[in-house]
């Protein structure tokens, strides 16, 4: 279904490859996808912040049409905080995009809703785009409250932020039990929550905004499960995580969600 929505596949590589298999990763997806395929679909890529010099470098050097981000922000804008990147670290690498809420973060790090919304407000302040994720575990989604947890995520990361700092946001809906498992989604699953989602954030609001947000779907997401999520009418692309290691299969993904048909 062809929507005003520019679809989106995000790569997600948590703490995996070398600077040099970096570059080398994103030169492959690159020259696997024509002119076209990466004007219909956004490609982005998320490396681990020690990699994102090398891999702005080869982006912009080569005028790649990739976009590229981290996987984590402070909440901080400077100070004593050791270990941790600012959104002004990010933006002056040029990233454009962030991931915050990851549930290996609120796992790891015990995020919670207030850090996560701290988290957004410095990405914005620093005009880099938050790919913000949501999702529920399994014993939620067994008791059938994953739509409800998943719309409180939504409220708690986004308090107190209005509409027009939010025009850009992409949210991506991950339920823990279908990450790095082999288990996805069915695509009337995904499509439950993303248009659950795009409902809460029509009346949070409205629907200028709902309307325009691009929603992924990110848990094991493959080539072979890719089409049929894409093809939802609220889903607006894919995260993805252990795929995207694989430049051959990232391109897959990416072709797909580029396809006229999806
Ligand atoms: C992720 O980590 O965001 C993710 C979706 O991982 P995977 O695709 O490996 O399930």
């Amino acid at each position: 279904m062809i929507t005003a929505r520019r679809p989106m596949i995000a790569g997600n590589w948590k703490m995996n490859l070398s600077h040099l298999e970096a570059i080398a990763l994103v030169q492959k997806v690159a020259f696997s996808l024509d002119a076209t395929q990466l004007q219909r679909v956004e490609v982005v890529v998320l490396p681990p912040f020690v990699s994102l010099r090398s891999v702005q470098a080869l982006i912009v050097g080569d005028q790649l049409l990739i976009g590229y981000g981290a996987q984590d922000l402070s909440p901080h804008t400077d100070g004593a905080y050791t270990g941790d990147i600012s959104g002004a670290m990010l933006a002056g690498l040029g990233c454009q995009y962030v991931l915050v809420g990851h549930s290996e973060r609120r796992e790891h790090h015990h995020e919670s809703d207030a850090a996560i919304n701290a988290k957004l407000g410095a990405a914005l302040d620093n005009a880099i785009t938050p790919i913000l994720c949501v999702g529920e575990g399994l014993p939620v989604r067994s008791e059938g409250r994953h739509v409800e947890y998943c719309l409180t995520q939504l409220d708690g990361a986004l308090a107190g932020l209005a509409a027009d700092r939010l025009a850009e946001l992409v949210l991506a809906y991950e339920p823990v039990w279908a990450i790095g498992t082999g288990e996805v989604a069915t695509p009337e699953d995904a499509q439950e929550m993303c248009s659950a989602l795009r409902e809460r954030l029509r009346e949070t609001h409205g629907a200028a905004l709902a309307g325009g947000m691009r929603i992924l779907y990110g848990g094991s997401v493959k080539a072979s499960n890719t089409e049929g999520i894409v093809a939802q009418p609220d889903v607006d692309g894919a995260l993805v995580g252990g795929a995207s290691l694989d430049a051959d299969e990232f391109a897959r993904i990416c072709r797909l969600a580029a396809a006229p048909s999806s």
